[in-house]
């Protein structure tokens, strides 16, 4: 008889840690703020259906809403890595999905863009680089900083038409510079393509054997913010300053894109740079280019001591 009843004890005893744990939780999805937001929008929901329905509620109160408790994508602390909850009505019945987060839109489009373009490859500082490290004491790189601050913080709304173009001499962090605006603007869930200029031409010349070409070229066009680093110091070819790099420009200008470029040579400088190429002295042809450059991005001069040293 005594197991019997050990057992039977046992049993209301769990039943009953059960009978706690299920009030726990109801009380917990009924007072979470969002799910109260949600059943205040659909009064028509009954009680029966609230507690038939409240494994759903409980799962949706635990996930991270479009990465509201993540840091990035890699940190997804979701069921589903990269998936967001989303709770509707369906046929008066509650439905509990998932939808693609933010950070894994982007980082999928970032790995698309890795993918297809070998080249984009951006040393680890770079990579790392963060507004918040700029050495704001260097009166020497204020006015880049200002011009830096003024976009970003138009682009936590929308995206500029214009971006910027840093010149100045070598060692100075131009391209730290991008590095740490392309930084910034993944927080605020756009992308930028960083390419190195030598790797770029290297890039586009290298895909004439395969039919890549043209999809690379629409992904520069397309891409939310392209940033070019050290233009004027690849081989200066007519074919690549006007077909590749001048489609480019053209189609960013007119979708009112924004660019970033860096550059030991000033904008009159690059324009001679580019005017000499083995097909002769074209400034027509170079003077165009300069032109677009400067729908797409505002000239800033860097000065300042050389960081490598
Ligand atoms: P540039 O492109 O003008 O030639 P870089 O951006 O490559 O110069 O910067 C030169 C070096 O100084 C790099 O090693 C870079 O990481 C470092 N650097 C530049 N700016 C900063 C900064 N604000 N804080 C820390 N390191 C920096
Ligand atoms: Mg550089």
């Amino acid at each position: 008889m005594k197991p019997m009843q050990s057992s039977l004890k046992k049993w209301m005893q769990e039943n009953k840690n059960f009978q706690e744990n299920y009030i726990k939780i109801k009380e917990e999805v009924v007072n979470d703020p969002e799910i109260k937001e949600f059943l205040s929008l659909h009064p028509q929901l009954t009680q029966r259906e609230i507690d038939r329905n409240l494994i759903k509620l409980y799962e949706y109160k635990t996930q991270s809403k479009q990465c509201s408790s993540c840091s990035s994508f890699e940190q997804c602390q979701n069921m589903l890595q990269g998936y967001s909850p989303i709770l509707q009505i369906e046929n008066g019945e509650i439905r509990l999905s998932y939808e693609k987060c933010h950070s894994r839109l982007l980082h999928e489009k970032e790995q698309q863009q890795q993918k297809l373009i070998q080249s984009l490859y951006m040393p680890k500082e770079i990579l790392q680089a963060r507004i918040e490290d700029i050495d704001h004491s260097d009166r020497q790189r204020n006015q880049a900083v200002l011009e830096l601050l003024n976009f970003l913080g138009k682009a936590d709304g929308s995206l500029p038409q214009k971006g910027l173009y840093f010149h100045g001499p070598f060692g100075v962090g131009k391209t730290y510079f991008l590095g740490a605006i392309a930084n910034k603007l993944r927080e605020y869930n756009i992308s930028s393509m960083i390419i190195y200029m030598p790797e770029f031409v290297r890039e586009i010349k290298g895909s004439f054997k395969d039919d890549s070409i043209n999809e690379k070229i629409d992904y520069f066009k397309k891409a939310d913010v392209l940033m070019l680093d050290d233009i004027g110091a690849e081989m200066q070819s007519a074919w690549f300053r006007d077909e590749i790099l001048g489609s480019i420009l053209q189609y960013r200008m007119m979708e009112r894109l924004p660019m970033f470029f860096t550059s030991n040579y000033s904008l009159a400088q690059l324009e001679g740079q580019l005017a000499s190429t083995r097909s002769g002295v074209e400034t027509v042809k170079a003077g165009r280019i300069i032109e677009r450059i400067k729908q797409v991005s505002t000239p800033v001069n860097i000065e300042g001591d050389n960081r490598r040293e």
